[in-house]
């Protein structure tokens, strides 16, 4: 593909598809891995997914699905800026959260609790499931066959248990060695996106105020720059025009930073980026402290929430006894999903609801709990 540096990932270097494919006849393989992702049935449920807030709260709160897109968007961004692959890029920010359960982090979190004896549940491991195994659309193989460069992109960590079980795209994690630049980047696109609009979320909510904001180094050096350019600005512009540029400003950083990063490490192909002793893709330190100031504030403030906390309790309530119900009678999953069931032994049994259970949107999960109790 023309107009990629040297270091960025080049499917004509590709280590390819688990199963071996003609190649396509008018888009380039990540591009074909992007549309497949977009035309996956995990997509789709993304829209009835919480991000932070659950589905029914209200229309204008980020999902997992407008989330995956705002993360695609600065991910593109900071691909094209750098000469990278933007269609890799896309391609692993839109699959990068298929693996979630319902209710956000308090539903994987449970979820992970009730599988604790059968190795525990971990979603970025079952976003890489999603797409290697449990989506079945394609007569010839399981799951969307995707390129190596966009599964080692969706697996963002991993123990070294599950790296070894893996098989190559583990191995990295055994190896300490860092994925493409492509990997690298959507990575914190996910953290840029989701500062950013949580922040928007959490100030619509009533949960935030913009006086707690102002001591928030990015929040502040943006809103007083709106202050001091457009004095008379209503209240929800003069939010956009603060959250717009706290994206602007570490995405720029991200850029300029990396840009640097690069220089100085010259890699000249993608396995002198996986064999660089660091991350290449990173903040200033300036920024980087910022960015994780944020983070802790959100999480304080927003993420733990007492009004926030309620709705765990909830999610947690409708995970923990949907799996003890289709654990106790497996005839009640679907029989796609029971038919599967029947011939395994207990972990390989709590596998499966785990896997029909984290693929549940939220109002589906609320209505199957109240159907079956
Ligand atoms: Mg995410």
């Amino acid at each position: 593909m023309s107009g990629l540096a040297a270091y960025a990932a080049d499917e004509a270097q590709s280590r390819g598809r688990r199963y071996e494919e003609p190649a396509a006849t008018y888009r380039g393989e990540y591009q074909r891995d992007r549309d497949r992702i977009i035309h996956s049935t995990a997509f789709r449920r993304l829209v009835y997914k919480t991000q932070v807030f659950v589905n029914h709260e209200g229309d204008l709160y980020r999902t997992r699905l407008t989330h995956s897109l705002e993360v695609s968007q600065v991910g593109r961004s900071v691909a094209a800026a750098l000469s990278l692959n933007e269609p890799l890029i896309e391609a692993i920010c839109l699959a990068h959260d298929l693996g979630h359960t319902p209710f956000g982090h308090a539903g994987q979190d449970e979820l992970n609790d009730c599988m604790r004896e059968f190795g525990g549940f971990e979603h970025n491991l079952q976003s890489l499931r999603v797409v290697d195994e449990l989506e079945a659309k394609y007569a010839e193989f399981p799951g969307l066959n995707l390129m190596f460069e966009t599964r080692e992109g969706i697996l963002k960590h991993c123990s070294k248990a599950n790296a070894r079980e893996l098989g190559d795209i583990g191995q990295r994690f055994l190896n300490r060695e860092q994925p493409g630049l492509e990997a690298q980047i959507a990575n914190i696109a996910d953290a840029i996106a989701y500062n950013n609009h949580d922040v928007d979320d959490g100030i619509r909510a009533g949960l935030l105020s913009v006086e707690q904001l102002r001591d928030q180094a990015l929040f502040a050096s943006g809103y007083e720059e709106v202050r001091r350019r457009y004095p008379d600005l209503e209240d929800r512009r003069l939010i956009y025009e603060t959250i717009r540029r706290m994206i602007g400003a570490v995405v720029s950083d991200l850029i300029e930073t990396t840009r640097a990063n690069i220089e100085a490490a010259a890699p000249r192909s993608i396995d002198d980026v996986r064999m660089a002793s660091k991350a290449l893709v990173s903040f200033s330190d300036e920024v980087y402290e910022q960015h994780i100031a944020l983070k802790r504030f959100l999480q304080k403030h927003l993420y733990s929430h007492e009004k926030k906390l309620k709705m765990t309790k909830r999610a947690q309530t409708i995970i923990r006894e949907l799996f003890e119900l289709y654990s106790a009678d497996v005839k009640l999953l679907p029989d796609e999903f029971s038919d599967h069931a029947a011939n395994e032994d207990e972990p390989g049994r709590a596998r499966i609801v785990a896997d029909y259970v984290a693929g549940m949107t939220d109002r589906y999960a609320i209505a199957e709990h109240e159907r079956l109790l």
